[in-house]
């Protein structure tokens, strides 16, 4: 099939040989590439007791037909690993250059096993593959890591670790392009567990589309639509989405005791924008320009770089109680160098001020640091301390679910997580949808399953406090979304230039691969990435007790809006869970039946989990 480049590489670092193999050998047909393929190759090729950090767990770096052609926002790639954190498949994305880079350098794929017996890089140019020493690397932030191996490359692409991932950080993020991070559940963590420090890729081939006359029409009208749709987040970036999240009480605040931050008004995305904006960067080919390149400086520590997103200013500002944007983005500067996700490493600092001001964490505990929230001074010694898993960095480092389990002594109640992800930027109780997303997702409380705030809170076309009579739209949002993570587009692009439906996506990948694809088989093969992803948790001992939120979502209620409070109904909300799991053909207790497996041809997996 055209798109793809033809062939995948595995690579394994303890025996330091690798294999080429072709691309058409893997099941593309059925899972396209990205996040569809890595479930599908993640499930066979583990078992419940590989560990995520052993050398059994495999590393794979999967592009999409979609990856690096002239489509719109065509730069994504996925990381597909047993995610430390969540105990899930990873399914973490990134944009930048490096995913098509590595296209152009010969392969549709990595796949690496084994664990090296010293730091390593693995360079990669024209579709040869060597393995190099990384030891003066090994220690250095990702910056530095970068700097170094673009020097030594001209023009190659980076994706690096930092010391977060080196020191097994349960949420270390791989950072590509220096800013760009393929973040949430850890997969930095597993590249350090390998000793792998770097992947260096740069080449000269260039992707094949089937019909390049076809694909300019396909985008002609979405352009059109991406310049309309997108000029707020073109404009201000993610950030635009503080005013809307806080008017609506959906601003995650102070570990979601509240869903409105008072001072929202110093985080304001114009400030951002004019006050500390140098710039709008853009991705791989991406007329949107989301990203804004920002400068700041705190307690002497000045930085440039891509970012603060919405969900950091968020997790480092209303739910930490922060309103200085020199500190966001000084934190966010030093995450990404850490090479560690930010919205897991403030909301798990959020959680332990509550535990601290609750008393349940004494200061003892907290290397007799004033913990409470508000306390700016705290915030970068923090950063330091879990990077390097020192002091109460060691805790922190792990991520809530496992903080707590560890702390005990009632945490468990202020442990805002499902299946061990902390949520981004959106409280449940001012856009239920939401919530819904939360819960059913397969890597816990992730935005990106099915961004359910679209509708609810951005275009407002859907009642955000309706609980039950949304399972389909939800079902197929995240099928579609599914699909839009293994071909690869960001799902921005997707999203503002409303390549968002299952006809135009089956449109726009006839026209790349040459296969005629329909909106009904792009559901189809969304649907059956859906159901692997849900057997690799059925597998690891996951079950229907885990499709849902944390209790305070249920007992305590917010003003989501001009002082109405609300709570999120339990019985009612559970009800709709069941109404998903017969959307899905699954049954009561949400595990695939026998024909909802056979008909996705997923026969091989009957009765095994
Ligand atoms: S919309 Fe933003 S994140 Fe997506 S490809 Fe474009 S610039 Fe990158």
């Amino acid at each position: 099939m055209k798109g793809y480049v033809g062939t995948i590489v595995r690579i394994n670092l303890s025996d330091v040989r690798y294999e080429i193999e072709d691309t058409e050998n893997y099941p593309i047909y059925d899972f396209l590439g990205g996040r569809g393929l890595g479930a599908k190759l993640l499930l066979d090729m583990t078992n419940k007791t590989t560990e995520p950090l052993s050398e059994e767990n495999p590393l794979m770096f999967l592009t999409g037909p979609y990856t690096g052609t002239p489509g719109i926002s065509s730069a994504f790639y996925n990381v597909t690993t047993k995610a430390p954190l969540t105990r899930t498949p990873s399914g973490s994305h990134s944009g930048g250059f490096w995913g098509p880079h590595l296209k152009r350098a010969g392969f549709d794929g990595i796949i690496v096993e084994g664990r090296a017996d010293k730091p390593v890089y693995i360079y990669i140019e024209d579709g040869k593959v060597s393995i190099e020493d990384a030891t003066n690397l090994w220690g250095k932030g990702v910056f530095e890591t970068t700097d170094y191996l673009e020097r030594k490359y001209p023009s190659a692409k980076i994706a690096a670790i930092g010391p977060a991932g080196e020191n097994l950080v349960w949420y270390a993020s791989i950072m590509n392009d220096k800013y760009r991070a393929v973040g949430r559940t850890g997969a930095g963590a597993v590249m350090g567990s390998k000793l792998l420090k770097a992947i260096v890729v740069k080449g000269k081939h260039r992707v094949e589309v089937a019909d390049p006359q076809g694909l300019k029409d396909v985008f002609a009208e979405a352009l059109k639509n991406t310049r309309v749709k997108a000029a707020k987040v073109s404009e201000l970036g993610t950030p635009a989405m503080i005013p809307v999240t806080n008017s609506t009480g959906t601003l995650p605040t102070r570990n979601f005791q509240q869903g409105s931050y008072e001072k929202a008004d110093n985080l304001d995305p114009k400030k951002l924008r004019y006050e500390f904006t140098k710039k709008k960067v853009a991705c791989y080919g991406c007329p949107i320009r989301c990203s804004n390149f920002t400068e700041a400086e705190y307690e002497g520590i000045r930085v440039k770089g891509e970012g603060p997103e919405y969900e950091t200013t968020m997790a480092f500002g209303s739910n930490i109680d922060n309103d200085d944007y020199n500190l966001l983005i000084v934190a966010n500067a030093l995450c990404n160098d850490y090479g560690m996700d930010t919205i897991t490493a403030g909301d798990t600092i959020a959680f332990f001020m509550e535990l601290y001001e609750r008393g349940i964490l004494t200061k003892e505990e907290v290397d007799n640091l004033d913990f409470r929230f508000g306390n700016k001074e705290i915030i970068l010694d923090l950063l330091h301390k879990i990077a390097k898993r020192e002091g109460v960095g060691e805790l922190l480092s792990l991520g809530v679910r496992e903080a707590s389990k560890r702390i005990g002594r009632g945490s468990e109640r202020y442990a805002i997580h499902v299946k061990g992800l902390e949520p981004p930027g959106y409280d449940p109780r001012g856009s239920v949808g939401m919530g819904l997303n939360y819960a059913t997702s397969n890597r816990g409380a992730c935005h990106l399953r099915a961004a359910m705030y679209v509708p609810e809170l951005l275009y407002k076309t859907m009642d955000r406090f309706q609980i039950r009579g949304k399972h389909e739209y939800i079902r197929d949002f995240q099928n579609v979304l599914a699909v839009v993570d293994s071909m690869i587009m960001c799902k921005f692009g997707s999203r503002y230039g409303y390549l968002d439906d299952a006809d135009t996506i089956a449109k726009a990948l006839t026209v790349v691969t040459g296969y005629e694809y329909s909106g009904e088989e792009i559901l189809k093969i969304g649907d059956r990435i859906w159901n692997m992803e849900r057997l690799f948790l059925l597998r690891e001992g996951y079950t229907h007790r885990d499709d849902t939120l944390p209790e305070r979502f249920f007992e305590e209620p917010v003003d989501v809006g001009n002082g109405d409070k609300r709570a999120i109904n339990k019985e009612e909300f559970h009800q709709a869970i069941k109404d998903w799991y017969r959307a899905r053909g699954w049954d009561e207790s949400g595990r695939p039946t026998r024909w909802k497996l056979e008909e996705l041809g997923l026969d091989e997996y009957i009765g095994k989990f």
